[in-house]
């Protein structure tokens, strides 16, 4: 390896591999794996306790959506972290922060400070653990919708059950993913948003032979071998071959809109008026209760309106109430949901006759959750809803 000439880079080959307990509080130190029991106070704080006697306490803050933080906000919980707690904070799994101290007023103040700032403290037992997303426009080339900002608007009308001011059935984690690729995961999540095009994309002829071998070599070679061809993942896109002369053909039934042709070819494109999402439910990763399960199509398109994304925040929030309503303490909502059967759900929910005209839709060829869907389905499930 050569070394490095950049002399940051040089200390930093020094100390890596950093040791696992380097930069650990003492207190962390000295009770590090001997935790016995834990307390809540309020949600969003919780005690730890060591056999060794001592208390830690965590204070645990929803972070902004796709938990992107200006280096002048983390520097201010920094601060917070120094003062009134240990000197340790980490970023969870849910994508909020926590803040270690060693006593309940402290971790009390740390609450006070982040509600402040304008960050709500809460994320435990049975209540929301977070929104997590993607980060679509801010970098991202295959964004459907901003999946950030959807999330803001999920959570702020979902604060309530974050902070435990409503409480929840069980545990409820919600995603919201830019695109149908969902490349920060999501699948096996409660609520999972996906920003899907209501139709299929519009091929611009003109610019196809872009896209295309050279009419001569089109002409010759096997449709399997034609890359515009290989890249759709169900065999939307095949040749038709008339006489001489070769046209690409978008089989509308079998796309599911994923934008992987829009990804290789310009020719592709789709019409700004069908951005929406889709809206899947009942999905989980924990061994609990059913154990884990990939979500479900509740509703396969409809509209993304920013800023507030009404439509979105409704469904949501109608899926919640119905799971608040009808589920056992302590159920997950998709355990409920098996309980009580899709049928029985969907009807619950308000959608169950624009449902029988959704599964006449054929089933998607790769997996059970499948995004397609037509611009002209979202009426039928607003009626219904
Ligand atoms: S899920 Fe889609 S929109 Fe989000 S970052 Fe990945 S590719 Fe981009
Ligand atoms: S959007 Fe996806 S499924 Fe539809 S034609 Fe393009 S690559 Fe195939």
């Amino acid at each position: 390896m050569t070394s490095p000439t950049n002399p940051r880079a040089a200390r930093l080959q020094k100390v890596f591999p950093i040791d696992l307990d380097k930069y650990l509080p003492d207190i962390i130190k000295r009770n590090y794996g001997k935790w016995i029991d834990r307390k809540f106070h309020e949600n969003g704080i919780i005690e730890h306790i060591s056999a060794t006697g001592e208390h830690v306490f965590t204070v645990k803050i929803a972070m902004p959506p796709n938990a992107r933080l200006s280096a002048d906000t983390l520097d201010q919980f920094a601060d917070i972290a120094d003062k009134l707690g240990v000197g340790a904070m980490r970023v969870t799994m849910a994508g909020n922060l926590e803040i270690l101290t060693d006593s309940l007023d402290k971790a009390l103040k740390i609450k006070e400070e982040a509600e402040k700032m304008g960050f709500p403290v809460g994320g435990w037992g049975r209540s929301l653990w977070g929104i997590n997303s993607c980060t679509a426009y801010l970098t991202c080339t295959t964004a459907v919708v901003d999946s950030p900002s959807i999330s803001k608007a999920l959570g702020d009308a979902l604060k309530p059950y974050f902070t435990g001011e409503v409480p929840l059935p069980a545990k409820l984690r919600v995603f919201v993913s830019g695109c149908p690729a969902m490349c920060a995961g999501g699948t096996a999540m409660d609520i999972v948003i996906v920003g899907q095009w209501g139709a299929p994309p519009k091929i611009r002829e003109e610019m196809l032979s872009y896209c295309l071998p050279p009419p001569k070599a089109l002409a010759k070679i096997p449709e399997s071998q034609v890359f515009i061809v290989q890249v759709c993942p169900t065999g939307a896109l095949s040749l038709r071959r008339e006489g001489d002369k070769v046209k690409l053909v978008l089989i509308g039934d079998k796309c599911i809109n994923c934008a992987r042709c829009k990804e290789n070819c310009d020719a592709f494109d789709y019409d700004p008026q069908d951005v929406g999402v889709s809206i899947v439910v009942g999905g989980k990763m924990s061994n609990t209760g059913g154990g884990p399960r990939l979500g479900r199509v509740l509703i396969p398109w409809l509209p993304a309106n920013p800023p507030r994304y009404e439509e979105i925040v409704a469904v949501v929030k109608k899926v919640i109430d119905v799971w608040r309503e009808h589920a056992q303490p302590g159920e997950r909502l998709g355990d409920f949901i098996n309980r009580i059967g899709w049928q029985r759900f969907i009807s619950l929910v308000g959608v169950d006759k624009v449902h029988a005209f959704y599964q006449k839709v054929p089933d998607h060829v790769r997996t059970y959750m499948h995004f397609r869907s037509r611009g002209d389905i979202w009426p039928r499930f607003r009626d219904g809803i």
